[in-house]
């Protein structure tokens, strides 16, 4: 839109939202679904592959999504990929009354996507089809073959699944997904790859362009799975009302360094504050009382040990900064 290719030589963009899917709605595939994408376009280095791998992969893992698994595939390009089909469908012809009724079909029109069949009878027979890997010309090679040693310089661990496939033209070389056992059937979290012919068959200019997805709800079921409730780092048990007011510098400060820090909205006693603070998750517990400020001593508590730590007026925040960390 609006000829954004033209301001810079590589674009960067971005969108999320609702997403509405045709097909039969199931569980952890919604008729309403929603996206995280990312797309770059303009370059068809190896090195736009990888960050946008790079991306998907930081983003789940510093949600705090365990187990997660990067499958890997190149789908080749127009130079190889036609040779390619070719000789899938003949394998195919060959066993053509062995596929189930689906896979007969697809067989004809898009017989790529016959390895994306669930019956066990079609997986079993194309674990001696033909695989795209084998027929990579030079330039596919090469891409994959750099995308690969970044991966491993990044310490991103993935398999080479060459079932990997798309059905779709326009879909080249990388091509990948983000995976998690916790999900059972529908279990890619994060899917994306390169697709250098897209924009010219929806009319645009000739640009390569590589993206990813990922699946909101999916990553909801993962985080509901986990019960990774949002978690506070400290709670504040401020007595009176002199003390509720000196320390709202300091939490303005503890939040401004990314800690979760709360405090009772309404003026409490400190049994109320700490069964507040433990039904809160809070992680730590900084009781402040009048007393407190005129020693210019607090205790900072671990809900955990129950360890007690004294902490200097003068030196609160980064005293209770260090303590927490
Ligand atoms: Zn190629
Ligand atoms: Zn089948």
């Amino acid at each position: 839109e609006h000829n954004l290719f033209t301001q810079s030589p590589v674009l960067k963009l971005f969108t999320t939202g609702p997403m509405f899917r045709h097909e039969r709605p199931q569980k952890g595939r919604l008729r309403q679904f929603h996206q995280i994408n990312v797309e770059l376009m303009g370059t068809k280095a190896p090195l736009s592959d990888i960050e946008v791998i790079w991306m998907a992969w930081d983003i789940l893992e510093q949600l705090g999504i365990k187990d997660l698994r990067l499958d890997i595939n190149s789908l080749g390009c127009p130079a190889c990929r036609p040779i390619y089909r070719n000789d899938l469908k003949k394998y195919l012809e060959g066993i053509f009354q062995d596929l189930c009724p689906d896979c007969q079909r697809r067989s004809k029109i898009n017989p790529l996507r016959v390895f994306d069949c669930k019956n066990e009878a079609c997986r079993k027979i194309m674990l001696n089809a033909p695989l795209n890997r084998e027929y990579l010309c030079k330039e596919c090679m090469d891409h994959l073959e750099k995308v690969l040693s970044f991966l491993k310089t990044l310490g991103i661990p993935f398999v080479i699944n060459p079932y990997l496939v798309r059905g779709l033209d326009y879909y080249v070389m990388t091509t990948f997904e983000i995976v998690s056992p916790d999900l059972g059937a529908q279990s890619t979290v994060a899917a994306g790859g390169r697709y250098d012919g897209l924009l010219k068959a929806l009319g645009g200019p000739d640009l390569p362009g590589v993206g990813m997805a990922i699946g909101v709800d999916r990553l909801l079921l993962l985080l509901e799975k986990d019960k990774k409730g949002p978690s506070v780092d400290l709670f504040i048990a401020a007595l009176g009302s002199r003390a509720r007011e000196d320390v709202m510098p300091w939490i303005k400060h503890w939040r401004r360094q990314g800690l979760t820090v709360q405090m009772s909205y309404e003026e409490k006693g400190l049994k109320a504050q700490m069964k507040q603070a433990g039904r809160a998750g809070a992680c730590y517990v900084l009781i402040v009382g009048e007393d407190e400020l005129d020693k210019k001593k607090m205790v900072l508590r671990d809900m955990m040990t129950s360890d007690q730590h004294e902490v200097l007026l003068d030196d609160v925040m980064s005293a209770v900064e260090r303590l927490i960390r």
